[in-house]
């Protein structure tokens, strides 16, 4: 279990990511990657190794998007490679997400998804969700999400872009922590608070299966089974 960022505005995804990796370093990790959505399609760059060696990828390969996601890896499928390393999309990047935790069942679902035509990059665990999203996919990013949750196990904290829903990141959480840092105009989302403090002291703390739909100027949680939250806002002091 590494660590999980997103961010939704009008800034620079990249910038905020990159510090976010950085403040969520001391947690320990394999590789670092982000996937920003540019020109139409969400582009990936990952790295095994230091933070730096993901810097220096995007130094000749930047990434410039108002919208993204980002993740530090600690292999538990896959040995640490650029390959294995987060983010994770489908064949054509439809869907991509980043994961920390274990998906139980992905042996089954992957042997399912593969006879079903998939054509799976990494070793890991993690890769299934993108797949599964991509085969379940019902022009409702939302309903799909739920979709896709109702058939793993295991433990996670998740997040989700999709290229026809650019304004919006989904993210989800069970046995794992994750908050959502509520900006103006831009909004954030983390495995933990200090990603986030330079940018905001407001939180929501997500708790287990709950599901946040983030856009840059609402945030709207709502329950496993799809109904509406009313959450409390926290104050990091
Ligand atoms: N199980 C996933 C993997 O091995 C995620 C590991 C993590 O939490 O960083 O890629």
């Amino acid at each position: 279990m590494c660590g999980i960022l997103g961010y939704v505005g009008n800034g620079n995804a990249s910038d905020f990511l990159i510090e976010g990796l950085r403040r969520l370093e001391y947690r320990g990790y394999d590789s670092a990657g982000i996937a920003v959505y540019e020109n139409g399609k969400i582009e990936i760059e990952k790295k095994a190794g230091r933070l730096v060696n993901l810097e220096k990828a995007l130094e000749s390969h930047p990434l410039r998007g108002n919208i993204g996601i980002g993740h530090t890896r600690w292999a538990t499928h896959g040995k640490p490679s650029d390959v294995n390393a987060h983010p994770h999309g489908d064949e054509n990047n439809h869907f991509v997400i980043v994961h920390n935790g274990i998906i139980e069942n992905y042996m089954d679902l992957k042997k399912d998804l593969l006879k079903k035509g998939h054509v799976f990059k990494s070793e890991t665990d993690s890769e299934v969700v993108a797949h599964l999203a991509e085969e379940l996919d019902d022009g409702d990013f939302f309903s799909t999400v739920r979709k896709v949750l109702a058939v793993i196990d295991g433990s996670y904290s998740l997040v989700f872009m999709h290229d026809a829903d650019p304004d919006t990141i989904i993210c989800t959480k069970k046995d794992n922590p994750l908050i959502i840092g509520l900006g103006e105009d831009e909004n954030f989302i983390a495995s933990d608070i200090p990603a986030v403090i330079n940018y905001t002291r407001r939180i929501y703390i997500l708790n287990g299966g709950e599901i946040a739909v983030v856009k840059k100027d609402s945030v709207s949680v709502f329950s496993a089974d799809g109904l509406p939250i009313s959450k409390k806002v926290q104050e990091v002091t």
